[in-house]
């Protein structure tokens, strides 16, 4: 497994997740548990991790990723599958989970 991406939050670390999951990469979460630990722990420690399962994919995962971060959430577009408006970085639809890769 390598680590791919540290997340300021368990949201940010499942939605980043899921977005991988999306297009065919598997990831863990670690440290999903360490935020009800803060304050007892040093705070990089308790940050929640993603880790790709197969290493083969760690490069894949890290462009999807970057895409993300760069793509502006501004645009908008439209879901193929259900028609419903989907922010421009997102890679599947929030309402029924098509895909929105072009
Ligand atoms: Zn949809």
């Amino acid at each position: 497994m390598k680590r791919v991406h540290v997340a300021a939050t368990l949201l940010e670390a499942q939605l980043a997740a899921d977005t991988l999951a999306a297009v065919g990469i598997t990831t863990h979460i670690l440290n999903a548990h360490a935020a009800g630990a803060l304050g007892d722990l040093p705070f990089l420690h308790a940050q929640p991790e993603l880790w790709v399962d197969d290493d083969a994919q760690t490069e894949r995962a890290r462009t999807v990723l970057a895409t993300i971060r760069d793509a502006p959430a501004s645009v908008e577009k439209p879901c193929p599958r259900c028609g419903k408006p989907n922010p421009g970085h997102f890679l599947s639809c929030w309402h029924c989970g098509g895909g929105l890769a072009d």
